[in-house]
C-alpha cells in the first residue's frame, strides 16, 4: 500500500478526526497510487494516522476511511453500511416517510457515498474517487443488507469533475426498466418523484421536518412559496389549510410537478397559484405593487457551494430576505433557508439580521431549522451540516 507523508505539523486536523487531507498538507507520496486506491496517511515522523482513499486530481487529495490500523475491505464497508442502516432504524424514519437518506457520506463514515431510499428503490450517488473505486462492492453490500434488489445510480453531480470522474447514470443493480416514476409518502402526504430526472436523487429529503412545520404554521395564511420546485412546501401549506398559496419557480417543469402533487393529494387547486418567474425580479414587482403575505418561504438553490463564493452568495441571500421582510404583514412569518456549504449558521443569521434591519422590520427568531435527522452530522465533520433555516416572526 502506498503511503502519504504529511508535512510537519499538518497532522493536527486528522488528530481531531477531520477526514480530509488537502494537497497542500502533503510532503510526498512514496509510490504512485491509482485513483481511489487506499493509502496510509503518516505524520512527518512516520507515525500512522489514518487509512484513506487517494484522489489524485482533487484538492482534497485524501479522504479518511478509518483512523484505526484495520483493513479496508468488503467487511469493513459492510460494518459501516450496517451501522448507517441501524441509525435510521433507531430514528424510526420509516414512521415518517418511505423515502429517506440511508447513507450520508462522511457523516456515516463513507466519504463520497450517498444512498437514498425511495420505497423499494435505492438511489446511489458516488461523488469521490474513493467511493467510485468501491462502487460495485458497495452496491453488493447494499443489496445484501437491505434485502432490496434495485439500485439506480445518479452520479451526475458537478463535484465529480473535481475528482476526475465522468457522469454515471443508470441501473446499477436489478432487472432492466425499473419503475423510476414513483409516489412516496411523507407525513401522510404523497409526492411524485422521478428518480431519473428529479433534483439531487429525486426529492429534497432533507427538508422533510421543515415541510411538516410549515404545514403546522400555515393555517388561514396567505403564503408565498419561493423556489417551490415540486411543491414540497406548497402542498404542505395547502394541507395545513392555508388561505392561499402562491408558488414561484423559474422552471416550468418544476411547476408542472407541483401542480401534479397538489392534485395527487386532492388539495384545493383553486387556493393555489403557480407562477413561472425569477424570484429576485418577482419579489421586486410585488414590492412595487404593495403586495403582502402572512407567510413567506425562501428555499433557494445553493448560492455558495464553498466558502470562496460566500460573499457573493451573502448578497443574494440578503437581497431576497430584505424583500421578503418588506412583503411580510405585521405578525407574519418568514421561513428562510440556506443550503450553501460555504455559509455557516452564524453567518446566515447575520445576513438575515442585516436584511431585517435594512427593510425596517422588527423581527425575532422563533425557531432554528436544519436538515432532517436522516442527514446526520459527524461531530468531527461540521461541513456535513449544510442546511440552515430560521423562522422569523415579524412583530
Ligand atoms: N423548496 C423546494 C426545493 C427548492 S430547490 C422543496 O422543498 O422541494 C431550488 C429551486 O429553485 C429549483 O426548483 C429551481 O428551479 C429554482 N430556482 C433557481 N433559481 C431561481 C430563481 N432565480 N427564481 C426562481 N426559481 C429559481
Amino acid at each position: 500500500m502506498s503511503a502519504i507523508l504529511l508535512k510537519q505539523g499538518r497532522e493536527k486536523s486528522l488528530l481531531r478526526r477531520h477526514p480530509w487531507i488537502f494537497s497542500g498538507a502533503i510532503h510526498h507520496l512514496d509510490e504512485e497510487a491509482a485513483s481511489g486506491a487506499t493509502v496510509d496517511l503518516l505524520s512527518f515522523n512516520k507515525q500512522f494516522l489514518a487509512r484513506a482513499s487517494y484522489s489524485p486530481t482533487s484538492q482534497i487529495r485524501a479522504r479518511v476511511w478509518t483512523f484505526e490500523d484495520e483493513s479496508v475491505d468488503k467487511e469493513f464497508f459492510r460494518r459501516r453500511i450496517c451501522s448507517a442502516i441501524e441509525t435510521r432504524q433507531k430514528l424510526n424514519v420509516e414512521s415518517q416517510s418511505n423515502a429517506y437518506r440511508l447513507i450520508y457520506a462522511e457523516s456515516d463514515g463513507i466519504p463520497g457515498l450517498i444512498v437514498d431510499r425511495y420505497g423499494g428503490v435505492l438511489v446511489l450517488q458516488s461523488l469521490t474517487a474513493g467511493s467510485e473505486f468501491w462502487k460495485e462492492t458497495l452496491a453488493d453490500i447494499l443489496i445484501d443488507e437491505t434485502g432490496l434488489s434495485t439500485i439506480y445510480e445518479r452520479s451526475d453531480a458537478d463535484v465529480r469533475e473535481l475528482e476526475g470522474l465522468e457522469t454515471s447514470v443508470g441501473l446499477l443493480r436489478g432487472t432492466p426498466n425499473p419503475q423510476l416514476l414513483i409516489i412516496i409518502n411523507e407525513h401522510d402526504l404523497k409526492f411524485n418523484v422521478n428518480l431519473e430526472s428529479g433534483h439531487k436523487t429525486g426529492f429534497y429529503l432533507d427538508q422533510r421536518a421543515n415541510r411538516l412545520r410549515v404545514r403546522e404554521l400555515a393555517k388561514d395564511k396567505d403564503v408565498l412559496d419561493c423556489f417551490c420546485y415540486s411543491g414540497g412546501f406548497t402542498v404542505n401549506a395547502l394541507a395545513g389549510e392555508a388561505k392561499s398559496v402562491l408558488s414561484v419557480d423559474s422552471s416550468g417543469d418544476a411547476l408542472a410537478l407541483a401542480k401534479e402533487n397538489i392534485l395527487l393529494n386532492e388539495l384545493p387547486l383553486d387556493k393555489a397559484q403557480l407562477i413561472e418567474g425569477d424570484v429576485f425580479q418577482l419579489l421586486r414587482k410585488f414590492r412595487d405593487e404593495n403586495r403582502s403575505f402572512d407567510m413567506i418561504i425562501l428555499d433557494p438553490p445553493k448560492f455558495a457551494p464553498t466558502a470562496a463564493q460566500a460573499e457573493r452568495a451573502a448578497r443574494g441571500y440578503k437581497d431576497i430576505n430584505l424583500l421578503a421582510f418588506k412583503l411580510l404583514r405585521p405578525g407574519g412569518t418568514l421561513v428562510t433557508f440556506s443550503c450553501s456549504g460555504g455559509i455557516d449558521a452564524g453567518l446566515f443569521q447575520k445576513i438575515i439580521a442585516g436584511a431585517a434591519l435594512d427593510a425596517g422590520a422588527d423581527a425575532q427568531i422563533v425557531e432554528h431549522l436544519s436538515q432532517a435527522a436522516d442527514h446526520p452530522v459527524s461531530l468531527h465533520f461540521p461541513e456535513g451540516a449544510y442546511l440552515k433555516g430560521l423562522v422569523c416572526l415579524h412583530k
